[in-house]
């Protein structure tokens, strides 16, 4: 497996690898709090409302901007909003000559 165990970052093979720390992060709104492994406090944030959002059909993407307090190992605490977005992606389907200028799905 080439990400980490405990904090899912890719880990290159035959490099030491140390995880970050972990971070409680706590959604009052929700009524849910985890641990996740983090550079710091925002990144803590962000990555649980990756983890959230993704357990919770992407209400946050949807436009919902909750409040979570996030506490390091030393009990220093911030309090952030998170919000999210969808990235759209674009394709394009070159047409030959003689197939016609339909639209194509
Ligand atoms: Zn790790």
């Amino acid at each position: 497996m080439p990400f980490c165990d405990t904090c899912g970052r890719y880990r290159i093979q035959g490099h030491e690898h140390d995880c970050p720390p972990s971070f409680t992060v706590s959604c009052p709104e929700f009524d849910t709090s985890r641990t996740v492994r983090a550079d710091d406090h925002e990144d803590a944030a962000k990555r649980w409302a990756d983890i959230f959002d993704w357990d919770g059909d992407y209400i946050i993407v949807g436009g919902e901007e909750p409040v979570v307090v996030v506490t390091d190992g030393t009990g220093e605490q911030k309090t952030f909003r998170v919000s999210g977005r969808s990235v759209p992606v674009y394709d394009a389907v070159e047409i030959k000559e003689g197939e016609g200028q339909q639209h194509v799905d």
